[in-house]
This record gives structure tokens, C-alpha cells and sequence, in this order.
């Protein structure tokens, strides 16, 4: 999974309108789905339960602020085997699955902590310590794994850590397994994928405030837990929040495949950069003969695009990996393990299922390219393509992290970008303007909601979610339409077998009824501490520079030279120069002759504004920033500078649009 910071939580239980009931229709589809899926399969009920040894069902983790930063609490009502007509029966399995939670044994040597955060922590008895694999998404959450592991084996020290992919649920937790004294001391190694600190600071940074807002509909963290709210994130259980943490790597994995010995356990480490993460890799223990599949083969079909927002991943690469391990690792493995979902032991099983993630994504691929290439648009597509019956027997490929419809139009942006090739759409109107003249050429939205309202009650959810968006966004305040666009936008979701989509589809509705919910500002840039510390001077400046009103600065011309100290630049120091001019704020290293103010800072401090935790003012106060030249010149360029939207409508227009 990709994680991008949760920069806001609720300010208080918002007021909510209650969901609605399944309707006949939704009814009647869930009962042929019923019949006709494979729900008499129950291998993996056994291998989810399999090695437990203490269940964290009951467990509240609770963050130094007194706030629940997990817990199953709220989930009860997927005790239930039968599945409510509000809930696809995919989803309903996958959502009972994902509560299996605790401390299992894999085999001797090897546990897991599943269920306790949306990814697992893997943990390998060394020969005189301890190997971590994924520390979990917080702190908090780590120190409880940790705990619960404790009080069943022996206390040993930690020695390594390693992250297998650059997503902050493989790594946030980092500090609630290590302390970093230990690291500099060269106590505990901590081993990544090639590229992993680039790719961990930077996925989430630049579009970051906006994958934010669009998380909170992918993992539905604002919805209700109930039948007709959220119950499940496809890959586990939630997202939440606590304290995300990072240590930097002191070994990169930089060959294809690399062998080390570590306390003992030799693991071959298989990259996999471009598939499920940019940097990411899986690993073969082959003492325990297990395969580590990381995140590139789970328990469902991944996302080619969260709907979060991200750039799109490579099918083609992903699927080659897997074929690839299978080949050369397949016939020792006898059990697959990975960092999201249980288990599976049996090496026929372990190879059929290698097999079949790695047709799983050439068939998209493959299926989406040739109709690419006939003509077909993604929509089209979307429609066109059915997942062949020997994979869609298997639960193992459905989509219920990923959704196929979205990740056929992912391949489709990846080779071909957002436009279908149609020039009508390179100078369409914005959505609030199109959607008022479209209203106004239909009769008015009046007679359109009339026929939607039909429509509705034949059941045809789609196109009504559809034209009662038109509705909204030619007029956010037409209550009648508001309501119908919701109630369809709520059967669909209780339609998905997607978790995603589904909480994509409640949220959109719940924000239909209510209004966008009112949330605190993060009081910063959301961006968490460990990771803004590890960001490069370079990237730094890149980021200020999409925070610069372009059109308000179009006009200055403002030269800053910067010294940064306390890094771990030539004498502590890096020197760097920063230019606005024509609107864009460049930079590069070294400083300017022609500079209009010289400033010198720690870089710490810099952190410090950054984060929101001092201003400026406060900091030249301090006597923490030196100025030499125009300090006038410094406030003009911040006060260029533009904050993001934070909570923006999604579901209806922008005020003023
Ligand atoms: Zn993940």
C-alpha cells in the first residue's frame, strides 16, 4: 500500500445523516453473487488462524496524546458469516479475513504480527537476536507489536531492520522497534531496496496535501464501522494515525538479486523496483523456505493507481518479477508469506499462486493494450474486460484493494496520458460550467431530476451517480439533487467488491448529505518530522516552489543566497542559491554575487519552519537566523507564498466556480 500522511483528524463526531438500506435492486444483486462466487472455499479462514498465538482483537493501542491509534473495536458485527445485503459478499469474506489478528507463528523461527496495522511486521529469530521486517505504520502500534511478541519469546535485542518497500506502512514504526543510537553504534544494521529514501520522501511530498484529502476516501477513516459504513481497506483492516517515524537505511540491496547473511539467517533479496513501490523487494529465506513476497503478491489485486493519487505503476514489470522468482525460487519455497494478508503453506500452493498474481497482471496488461490499440478508450475497456474464470475462482486475484475498472484506465493514462485522443476534450469546459449549460440543455434540473429519480428506482445507479453529479455541480445547493446523487453513489458502494472503492463511494455520499466534514488544520505541512529532516536541500526547494503564487510573484525578481549548517555537507554547511524570477522559484547550489539578502540557519531550524513549529519572525527573534542584506526580501518571497487547500470539496464544486 502507499501511505500518505494523514494531516488532519476529526474535530469531533461530525453530524451525520444515517446511511440508508440496501435496496432491491443491491438486494437482488448480492443474492446472485452469492450463488455464483466461490464462497464455499474456506482454505484461507485456516491459514489466517493458523500459528495464532495470542489474538489482538481486543487490544487498544493508544498514542501519547490519550488517542486511540488502533483498534478492532467497532468491527464486531463481522462476526457474522452471512453477509448483509449492504456489503458485496467478496468484500464481506475479505473484511472477516482481515480480522484475524495477533502474534502467529509462520513456522520455527519465523513469526508475524498481523492485524494490529493495515500491513504486517514480520519477525525472524536470528541466531543472537532479532530481525524486524516492516516495522508497521506508527510508533505507537510498533511498540505494541513488539510487546505482544515479548510476552511470548524470549527478549532479545533487535540487530536488523529492513524495509521492504519505500510505502510508510513498511516503515513508519521504525522507532518503536530501534532506537538510532543503536544504528550509529553499528548495534543494528537496517537494510532497503535501492532508492529507498528517495522514493520514501518524495511519493508523498509534492502532491501530498492533495493525496491526503483523496486518502480519506480510499480508506473511508471518516466513515462509520458498520454494515453500511466502512469495514475493511481491502489490504487490512484501517489507516488511523499516530506517530510516523524513519531511520535511514545503512545497506542498500542494489544488485537484481543479492544474498546476505544476517545473525545467521541467509535471505536472498529479490528487487522489484516499479511494481507495487518504486523501490521495493521481496525475499527468500532459504533455511525456512520461505518466500517474503513483500507487497507484490497479496491476498487481492493491487492497485495499479490508488485512488489517492500516485503515478502509475508497471503492470508489465510487476508480472515479470513474479515470473521471474518463480522460476528461480518457486521449487524451494514452501511457504509464501507477505506484508499484508496471512499466509500459505505447501509449495504447489505457493508456485499456482505465484503463477497466477503473474497472469493476473499480464492479462490486464496485455488485454488493456490490445483493445488500447483497436481503438477502445478506457471507459470502454473498463466495460469490455472480464478476468478470465481459472483466476477468477481463485479469492486471491479479486479486486479488493485494487479495482479493475480504475486499473484498466491506469494502464491506459500510463501509455496513452488523460486524453483519449478526442480534441472535443482539449478545450472542454471545467466541470462546474459544463455541468450548468448540460443541466440547462436537458430541461432544467427540475425535469432532469424527475427522470433520474426513475432511473434510480430501475436501479440504475451508475448513470444516476453520474447525472446527479451534473446536478450538483451546476447547483451545490439543490438539496433534491444533492440527496439522489448521494443514495445512488451509497448503493454502489454497498455494491463494490473494492473495500476502496466502496469507502470512496460512502464518503462521496456522506459528503453529499453533510456538507465537507470540519477538520483542524494540521498546524503544518502535514509532512511528518522524520521526513522532512531527510529531505534533501534540493528537494526541500523544490517543494517551496509549488507553494509560490505564481501569478501574484510574476513580476519580482527576488535572489536569496542560503546557508544551511548542520548538515552533512563540505564543513558541516551546504551553500545554495535561490531565484525567483518570471513567476518560478529555482535553485541551485552555491551562492550569488547578485544576491539581495544572504541568510545562515541551521538546517534544523529550517526544518522547524517548515513544519509550521516557528515562523520566521520567531526564529530571527531567537537569534537562530542570520540575515545579511534586505530582510524585506525574504518576507516578500513568503509572503508569495500560497497554503493548500486542506479539506477541498471533492463531491461539489468549489465556491466561486
Ligand atoms: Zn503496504
Amino acid at each position: 500500500m502507499n501511505t500518505p500522511t494523514p494531516a488532519v483528524t476529526p474535530a469531533s463526531a461530525p453530524v451525520r445523516t444515517p446511511p440508508k438500506p440496501a435496496s432491491d435492486a443491491t438486494r437482488v444483486r448480492q443474492q446472485a453473487l452469492r450463488a455464483r462466487l466461490p464462497l464455499e472455499d474456506r482454505q484461507a479462514f485456516e491459514d489466517a488462524h493458523r500459528g495464532l498465538i495470542e489474538t489482538a482483537k481486543d487490544l487498544q493501542v493508544m498514542g501519547a496524546n490519550g488517542r486511540t491509534v488502533w483498534t478492532l473495536r467497532g468491527f464486531e458485527f463481522l462476526e457474522k458469516e452471512e453477509s448483509p445485503d449492504s456489503v458485496h459478499p467478496g468484500l464481506w469474506r475479505q473484511a472477516r479475513l482481515n480480522m484475524f489478528s495477533g502474534l502467529f507463528e509462520v513456522c520455527e523461527r519465523m513469526y508475524q504480527i498481523r492485524g494490529m496495522d493495515l500491513a504486517n511486521m514480520t519477525i525472524i529469530e536470528g541466531d543472537t537476536g532479532l530481525i524486524i521486517i516492516d516495522p508497521l505504520t506508527y510508533v505507537e502500534r510498533a511498540q505494541a507489536a513488539m510487546d505482544l511478541y515479548f510476552k511470548h519469546r524470549p527478549r532479545r535485542p533487535v540487530v536488523a531492520v529492513i524495509y521492504t518497500h519505500s510505502h510508510g506502512d513498511h516503515f513508519g514504526g521504525v522507532r518503536g522497534v530501534i532506537d538510532e543510537a543503536d544504528v550509529l553504534a553499528g548495534k543494528v544494521q537496517v537494510i532497503a531496496p535501492a532508492g529507498f529514501m528517495e522514493e520514501a520522501i518524495s511519493e508523498n511530498l509534492i502532491a501530498g496535501p492533495a493525496m491526503s484529502r483523496r486518502a480519506l476516501y480510499q480508506f473511508g477513516n471518516l466513515l462509520p464501522r458498520g454494515e453500511r459504513g466502512t469495514v475493511d481497506a481491502g489490504l487490512g483492516k484501517s489507516w488511523a494515525a499516530g506517530f510516523m517515524s524513519l531511520i535511514a537505511p545503512t545497506r542498500l540491496i542494489t544488485a537484481p538479486v543479492e544474498s546476505l547473511v544476517i545473525d545467521g539467517i541467509k535471505t536472498d533479496f529479490i528487487l522489484t523496483p516499479g511494481t507495487e513501490a518504486p523501490a521495493e523487494m521481496m525475499m527468500f529465506h532459504p533455511q525456512f523456505k520461505v518466500l517474503n513476497t513483500a507487497e507484490v503478491v497479496t491476498q487481492c489485486m493491487h492497485n495499479l493507481l490508488p485512488m489517492r493519487g500516485a503515478q502509475v505503476r508497471d503492470p508489465l514489470a510487476w508480472s515479470r518479477y513474479i515470473n521471474e522468482t518463480l522460476h528461480r525460487h518457486g521449487d524451494r519455497a514452501d511457504i509464501l508469506i507477505a506484508q499484508h494478508h496471512w499466509p500459505m503453506w505447501g509449495g504447489e500452493r505457493v508456485r499456482a499462486m505465484l503463477r497466477k498474481h503473474r497472469d493476473l497482471y499480464k492479462f490486464l496488461h496485455d488485454q488493456t493494450l490490445r483493445l488500447i490499440n483497436r481503438g477502445y478508450v478506457g471507459s470502454e475497456i473498463a466495460e469490455m474486460i472480464q478476468m478470465p474464470d481459472s483466476l477468477a475462482q481463485d479469492w486471491s486475484t479479486h479486486a479488493f484493494y485494487g479495482h479493475l475498472a480504475h486499473n484498466v484506465r491506469a494502464i491506459y493514462q500510463r501509455y496513452l496520458g488523460y486524453y483519449e485522443g478526442n480534441p472535443a476534450q482539449l478545450e472542454a469546459l471545467p466541470p462546474a460550467a459544463a455541468a450548468r449549460k448540460t443541466i440547462e440543455y436537458m430541461g432544467g434540473a427540475d425535469a432532469v431530476l424527475a427522470r433520474a429519480r426513475a432511473d434510480f428506482d430501475r436501479g440504475e445507479y451508475r448513470w444516476v451517480a453520474q447525472v446527479g453529479s451534473q446536478l450538483v455541480f451546476a447547483d451545490p445547493a439543490n438539496r433534491a439533487a444533492r440527496e439522489l446523487a448521494a443514495d445512488a453513489l451509497e448503493q454502489l458502494g454497498y455494491q463494490s467488491e473494492s473495500a476502496t472503492a466502496r469507502n470512496a463511494l460512502l464518503q462521496g455520499a456522506a459528503e453529499l448529505r453533510d456538507g465537507v466534514p470540519r477538520m483542524p488544520g494540521s498546524g503544518g505541512t502535514g509532512f511528518p518530522r522524520d521526513l522532512v529532516r531527510a529531505l534533501p536541500a534540493a528537494m526541500f526547494f523544490d517543494w517551496l516552489g509549488i507553494q509560490v503564487d505564481g501569478l501574484r510573484a510574476v513580476s519580482r525578481h527576488i535572489v536569496l543566497n542560503w546557508r544551511l549548517t548542520g548538515t552533512t555537507g563540505e564543513g558541516g554547511a551546504e551553500d545554495w542559491t535561490l531565484n525567483l524570477e518570471n513567476g518560478a522559484l529555482t535553485h541551485h547550489p552555491g551562492h550569488s554575487a547578485a544576491a539581495d539578502a544572504s541568510l545562515t540557519l541551521a538546517r534544523r531550524v529550517l526544518d522547524d519552519i517548515a513544519l509550521g513549529k516557528t515562523g520566521l519572525a520567531e526564529a530571527l527573534e531567537a537569534g537562530q537566523v542570520q540575515v545579511q542584506g534586505e530582510l524585506a526580501r525574504v518576507h516578500e518571497l513568503l509572503g508569495l507564498m500560497d497554503r493548500p487547500g486542506g479539506m477541498f470539496p471533492m463531491v461539489e464544486p468549489r465556491p466561486g466556480t
